[in-house]
């Protein structure tokens, strides 16, 4: 076959004739993506050396739109390889995956580095003031002028090539660091052969680690290996005391050195030396960008601003969380005595005596929840909500097929009827799909179609429920709606988006405000009004009782202090250590320990992930310096949900207006900053996430 052939008949490279756009899915398959990455990643260089190599002097239109309506083949290709790659996949994609990333990665190396278009948007920087641009194009050269930037862009020649090795030693022991952890998560395991040994552990736990034997040969005994599924429930329900002292120690201790055992390397294997020589590194990867340390380097572009106002909220929270522990703590030990345990409570202890606690005040039987809260009612109720906010409207299609017969697709429409977007459901575990639940997209909102015209943007959630059986609904437990309501946020702010440029359309936003549609959404599930309306009884249609609503809002607030102080000492540690401007002599064990004495952390307790295997910080530059994020969204969906309980009302007009207007319609147009006070009339303060969580009085 000449490679003619193939382009012409191959669906990536033609023009998608089909309703709304929607990707001929019946077309593609996994032998298309290679040549038609060839040829889209081709087209785009084109582009790009064209927008570069000008003649013309540079203005806004000819270099900055132009490069944000680049590549535009390029992107539809990616975008559905990428979400076929996590919701539909095969041995063959699999296959492209593999022998994709090297290229697809250079590509965008590439485009970072084109030293012709980066003197371009350079010099539209430097005379921006000049240029008489709206604030929305103003937002765009700033934002693409960073990401060349931060990518390294503006170095001089030699720094750009140590700047290269710096990030190429980094990407190594990023992957040492983790193959160190995993290794050790799977190296351990504790074998348990006798009644005595399974003592406390429930039929679901007993059945997961009988599993764990057999697959290791074992045709007798259990197996508790050091995964997050296995070791949790363990500690949870094994009354043996030593045995999850035994436990608890291996899973703290994931990451170091162990005593005793032998390397080749041993440096190579200890990860505490490992993450010393990342922070070396990181430390002249910051300075080389011109900053003092390197949480000053990555904060600089988050909603946070800077470590001092990172430190500010952790150390905040962890003062109330770790004083709620230690009442939690008295507590735990209260119950081990009244059970007759003459002990004092140690870290291995807390999960066990935390579930005794739970279970004799907060306990409800998830098997009562359930019957209410049908997939087919939770995802009306997520559709009524967004009705009631934004005035938009869901109509599935039942005639169109995606790329697997369970996906729902649905036209959104906006009140005059307009369409605003198309918003594929897709909600089943199936062994084709990875794990989790998320939101992304298949196109992108934007107004740069041909003519300027608006490109409605095709937005997909995924989730992993348990279908039901054939002929039965399927029911979610409470946490499994919330995540349906979690992601549901994320897809509206891909839906609603109402932008000009695509670099700044949607989900297009700072990490640490990323978070703020998903998890405000999730307050609008647990309001009396909407569970009254839609968490109906799938047989009888029955409200759910207020007997259960109320259980369910109490249990929010069990065990929330060890939560936030586990994670605090996590995150201070992160930022701390980020913030060091000298690494010589670091040992990290000694770091540790002086800065968990510091800030006193109580004996019962520790940190959520110490760091020989902080993940987050180490397996890759995602979340270094940037632990936070989490609670930092936190304080804004509480803060900003409050809104609209001074109005009176969760769906007061004029709140959900500003709502839309500044947060879920506005995508990265706006600082994100002055896209919340914006919204809420003021800057986010921390005392409703402290409500929230039970760490201040309501
Ligand atoms: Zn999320």
């Amino acid at each position: 076959m000449t490679t003619t052939t193939i382009n012409t008949k191959n669906p990536l490279l033609s023009a998608w004739n089909t309703r709304h756009g929607i990707p001929p899915f019946e077309l593609i398959n996994a032998a298309h993506f290679k040549p038609g990455f060839e040829v889209a990643l081709a087209d785009h260089r084109r582009e790009l050396a064209a927008i570069g190599g000008n003649p013309a002097a540079a203005t806004f239109e000819n270099t900055v739109a132009a490069f944000d309506k680049s590549g535009r083949a390029f992107k539809r290709i990616e975008m559905v390889f990428s979400n076929l790659t996590a919701s539909e996949t095969s041995p063959a994609l699999q296959n492209v995956e593999r022998e994709m990333a090297a290229p697809l990665a250079a590509h965008d190396n590439a485009i970072y580095t084109d030293a012709a278009l980066f003197a371009r948007i350079d010099q539209l920087v430097t005379t921006r003031q000049t240029l008489a641009l709206d604030a929305e194009q103003l937002r765009l050269l700033e934002r693409i002028h960073l990401d060349f930037v931060r990518a390294g862009a503006k170095l001089a020649p030699s720094a750009k090539q140590r700047y290269g090795e710096v990030m190429e030693q980094l990407a190594t022991l990023n992957t040492r660091f983790s193959q160190n952890t995993l290794a050790d998560e799977s190296e351990f395991h504790l074998i348990l052969r006798s009644a005595e040994e399974l003592a406390g552990l429930p039929p679901f736990v007993l059945a997961a680690s009988k599993q764990a034997a057999l697959e290791r040969g074992m045709s007798e005994g259990h197996v508790i290996t050091l995964s997050r599924s296995h070791i949790t429930p363990f500690l949870t329900f094994s009354s043996r005391r030593d045995l999850r002292e035994k436990a608890f120690k291996a899973w703290l201790t994931r990451g170091e050195f162990h005593e005793g055992e032998f390397h080749e390397d041993e440096s190579a294997r200890d990860n505490k030396l490992v993450a010393v020589e990342i922070m070396t590194l990181r430390l002249e990867q910051a300075r080389l960008h011109g900053y003092d340390n390197y949480a000053d380097y990555a904060l600089a572009d988050t909603m946070a601003g800077n470590p001092a106002a990172v430190l500010e909220l952790l150390n905040n929270v962890w003062t109330r969380a770790s004083a709620r522990a230690r009442i939690e703590a008295q507590d735990l030990q209260d119950t081990a005595r009244a059970c007759g345990d003459d002990i004092s409570i140690a870290p291995w202890d807390w999960f066990y005596y935390a579930e005794k606690v739970r279970k004799a005040r907060y306990d409800f039987d998830e098997a009562s929840v359930k019957p209410y809260f049908s997939l087919e009612r939770i995802t009306e109720a997520a559709f009524d909500c967004a009705n009631r906010l934004f005035g938009i409207s869901f109509k599935e299609l039942p005639d169109v097929r995606a790329y697997h017969p369970d996906v729902k697709t649905y036209e959104v429409t906006d009140r005059t009827g307009n369409l605003t977007a198309i918003f594929l459901h897709d909600n089943f575990a199936r062994a084709t799909k990875r794990g989790g639940a998320w939101m992304s997209a298949y196109r992108s909102q934007s107004r740069t179609g041909d003519g300027d015209s608006a490109i409605v943007p095709i937005i997909v959630n995924n989730n992993n429920l348990a279908k039901g059986a054939p002929g039965e609904p399927t029911l979610l437990s409470y946490d499994d709606a919330r995540t349906l309501f979690h992601e549901f946020g994320h897809g509206l702010h891909g839906m609603m988006s109402n932008v000009r440029y695509e670099r700044l359309a949607g989900t297009s936003v700072l990490r640490d405000f990323v978070e703020l549609p998903s998890q405000l959404f999730e307050h609008w599930l647990s309001e009396e009004d909407v569970l009254k309306k839609h968490a109906r009884h799938y047989q009888t249609n029955d409200v759910i009782p207020d007997e259960l609503i109320g259980k369910m809002r109490l249990a929010r607030i069990f065990n929330q202090g060890f939560d936030a102080a586990t994670f605090c000492a996590s995150g201070l540690l992160d930022i701390k250590l980020h913030m060091k401007t000298n690494m010589d002599g670091l040992d990290l064990a000694e770091f540790e320990k002086t800065e968990l004495a510091a800030i006193n952390l109580p004996p019962q307790i520790t940190m959520r992930h110490r760091l020989p295997h902080f993940m987050h910080l180490f397996a890759s530059a995602g979340y270094a310096s940037q632990y936070y994020v989490y609670l930092w969204a936190e304080v804004l969906d509480a803060d900003a949900y409050d809104a609209f309980k001074e109005a009176g009302n969760p769906f007061d007009e004029a709140t959900a207006q500003r709502l839309l207007k500044f947060i879920y319609s506005s995508g990265g147009t706006m600082q994100p900053m002055s896209a919340y006070q914006a919204f809420r009339g003021r800057a986010p303060t921390v005392e409703p996430m402290l409500r929230k969580k039970g760490l201040v009085e309501a």
